[in-house]
Parts: C-alpha cells; sequence; structure tokens
C-alpha cells in the first residue's frame, strides 16, 4: 500500500448528488447508462461501480474490453456496454457476459458466427449507427443491407440501437444536432421494421440530456456530468466535484534572492523566498505546462504558484506570505472551478485533465 500523501479523493456524496440531478432531469422511464471508461474518467472504476451497483442505475458502459473484464472480475454485475470492442475480443466478451458494440457488418457477422458457434441464445448486443459524428457504426446507405442481415441473426438480440451527437454543447450547431436526432428516428424506424421486437434507441451524452431533452429517447449515456461538469457555469454549479486532488508539502526550503529553482534555473527568486516541495509531478498526471507560475495551488486556503519547471515527482510552489509548515495539506483540485482552470491554461478540456491523473496516484473514496 502506497503511503505517498498524494491521493485522488473519490466524493461519494457527489456523487450520489450528481445521480439524482440528472435522474431529476430525465423522464421517469428513461433508463441511465453511466460511462466509467478510463478508469472511470480517471476516478476508480471498481469503486464507482460499486457506487453504481446500488444507485438504480441501469447500464454501465467502458471502452474496451479489458475494463469490463476487471469489472466483472470484481463481481460487478450491471450489464456492461462494451463501446468499442475488437473481433479479437469476442470470445472474452461471451466468457465475461459483456454487451458488445456491433459497429460495422465485420463485427456484426462474426459476433453472430461466435454466438451461433456457442449455441448462445439471445445474447445481448448494441448497434451503433453513425449519423455524423463519423466515428464508429453504420452509416445510412448500409441500412438496407443491415436489415437484411439482422434477419439472419437468430442467436443475437439487439438490445439498442445507438449514435452519438458530434456536437451536442455547441448552441452554434444546433442545426446539425437536430438533423443527427432526425437521422437517428428515420434510420432506427425502418430497421425495427426487420425485427420481431424493438430494441432501445439511445443517443444523449451528457450535454445531450441537458440541451436536447427531446432526444432522450429509451436511455441516455451519462459521462461527464456524472463527475461533476454540465455545459456551462450554471449547469456546473448545480453538479458537485467528483475527484478532489491532494498532497501534503514534504518540504519547505528557505532561499535567498537570486538564487533559482528546480531544472533549468527557470525561476529565479527576486527576494528571499519561502518555497515548498510537493511529492507529485507531470508523471502523476499534473501537466508540465502548469509550471513557471501558469499554474496554481491551495495551501491553507491561499492560492500558490507553481514556479519552476514541474519534475517528474516533485512540484515547487512559492510559499511567501502563505503561514504554513511541513505536512500541511495541498490542495491541486478540489473545485470544478480549479479544473476548469487547469484545463484553460493547458489547452484541454476538464475531461482530459481528470483522465490524466496517473494510476500511480493513490484513489481514496471517501
Ligand atoms: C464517452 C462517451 C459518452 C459520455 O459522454 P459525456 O460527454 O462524457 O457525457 C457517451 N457515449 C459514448 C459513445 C461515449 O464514448
Amino acid at each position: 500500500m502506497s503511503n505517498n500523501p498524494t491521493v485522488l479523493e473519490i466524493d461519494t456524496s457527489a456523487i450520489k448528488h450528481n445521480l439524482l440531478y440528472f435522474k431529476s432531469k430525465i423522464h421517469e422511464t428513461t433508463k441511465l447508462l453511466v460511462v466509467i471508461k478510463a478508469f472511470a474518467y480517471g476516478s476508480d472504476a471498481l469503486a464507482i461501480a460499486n457506487i453504481l451497483e446500488k444507485q438504480n442505475v441501469d447500464y454501465l458502459a467502458v471502452a474496451y474490453t479489458d475494463e469490463g473484464v476487471a469489472l466483472r472480475k470484481a463481481n460487478i454485475t450491471l450489464p456492461i456496454l462494451i463501446l468499442h470492442p475488437q473481433v479479437d475480443n469476442f470470445e472474452t466478451i461471451v466468457d465475461y457476459n459483456l454487451e458488445p458494440n456491433l459497429y460495422n457488418f465485420k463485427t456484426l457477422n462474426y459476433f453472430n458466427e461466435i454466438a451461433s458457434v456457442k449455441k448462445l441464445k439471445e445474447y445481448p448486443v448494441h448497434i451503433k449507427i453513425n449519423t455524423g459524428m463519423n466515428r464508429l457504426g453504420f452509416k445510412e446507405n448500409d441500412i438496407p443491407q443491415l436489415k437484411s442481415e439482422l434477419k439472419k441473426m437468430d442467436n443475437l438480440k439487439i438490445v439498442s440501437f445507438y449514435s452519438h451527437l458530434a456536437a451536442s454543447e455547441d448552441f452554434s450547431e444546433k442545426n446539425f444536432t437536430k438533423h443527427q436526432i432526425d437521422s437517428f428516428v428515420r434510420i432506427t424506424d425502418s430497421l425495427n421494421e426487420s425485427l420481431s421486437y424493438i430494441p432501445l434507441k439511445h443517443i444523449s451524452n451528457t450535454s445531450g440530456i441537458i440541451n436536447y431533452p427531446e432526444a432522450q429517447f429509451d436511455m441516455v449515456r451519462l459521462g461527464i456530468g456524472f463527475y461533476g461538469f454540465g455545459n456551462d457555469k450554471l449547469e456546473t454549479s448545480k453538479l458537485k466535484n467528483v475527484c478532489n486532488l491532494k498532497t501534503k508539502i514534504s518540504q519547505i526550503q528557505f532561499i535567498k534572492k537570486g538564487e533559482t529553482v528546480s531544472y533549468n534555473r527557470k525561476y529565479i527568486a527576486n527576494s528571499d523566498s519561502k518555497i515548498g516541495i510537493l511529492p507529485l509531478g507531470y508523471a502523476d498526471g499534473l501537466n508540465r505546462n502548469l509550471g513557471n507560475k501558469v499554474g496554481s495551488v491551495y495551501v491553507n486556503s491561499e492560492k500558490a504558484h507553481i514556479i519552476g519547471t514541474i519534475c517528474m515527482d516533485i512540484t515547487i510552489i512559492d510559499l511567501n506570505g502563505i503561514d504554513c509548515k511541513e505536512g500541511d495539506e495541498v490542495i491541486i483540485f478540489n473545485h470544478q472551478d480549479h479544473i476548469l482552470e487547469m484545463a484553460n491554461k493547458t489547452t484541454t478540456i476538464s475531461y482530459e485533465i481528470l483522465t490524466s491523473i496517473s494510476q500511480r496516484v493513490r484513489r481514496k473514496r471517501v
């Protein structure tokens, strides 16, 4: 067990708050899938899945097969959609009772073949439709062939048809999004003609849930919102931050005016200074571009700039004027605003800040 003081705390009450918030946003009959790919957006997929098993959630989704296997090995029993499986994974998918996204004729036919060899009955699968994102999925001109193939899929049960919105957070793309939603409805109506039952339909991610309530259909796929981020300030303010990154001051150094700090002497003290040495670095997921006063952290509620170059395992902060001692707690982030500021300063998005926290950092459910 690592006893490094750097820890990513996962706030269970924030999770419950965010879930309730989104449940209040969706229709009573709409199912809720929570996306826990990439270690649940950098947090802890097993911890999150264990919480979700007791929270009346209908589905989980991960990107890759291995992520689903890890959940099953930890006795997670909720249905798990694998968003991006490979044909090489199909045996494993069946062995672990995971549900593949089938996104082209190759994956569809190959999975059906495995299902018939194994004599599976109504094995649950999901079919992805490409309505404009141009990532995975069948295109509209594949639909006639897909309909005739679906009629032959004796061993499969199509649980859902789904698609993904390319710009649900962007109001200037409203026409494009509405066009995607319309084609999704048209395509799924047509596909339903080839089946004796009607699969679920889902297209909305977090910002789809918020901006296009008419597109909730039978299920929604909640990702970033679950972890505390909406489309804008107002929406985010109604959510709670789930992941809090903290550490402790390892050492305080006093340096003289003119002395330099860290690699390549990028920081030069312009007065006698107090500096703090922290046990986390870029290998823990703190972006190196936040060095040299670009980024900051919080010590005893005061903002402390990161000075000098961020090292692999060490970050140095300016403690001038801050009352503190070695061992005091340092907050890297514990509010959405901190994460958004970091994202802004490193020209990325909250998703990337969260998923960058490396596996070296201890996770702790609080
Ligand atoms: C990651 C992902 C989501 C979740 O998106 P958010 O914007 O985080 O809500 C939903 N659907 C698919 C297919 C995804 O890959």
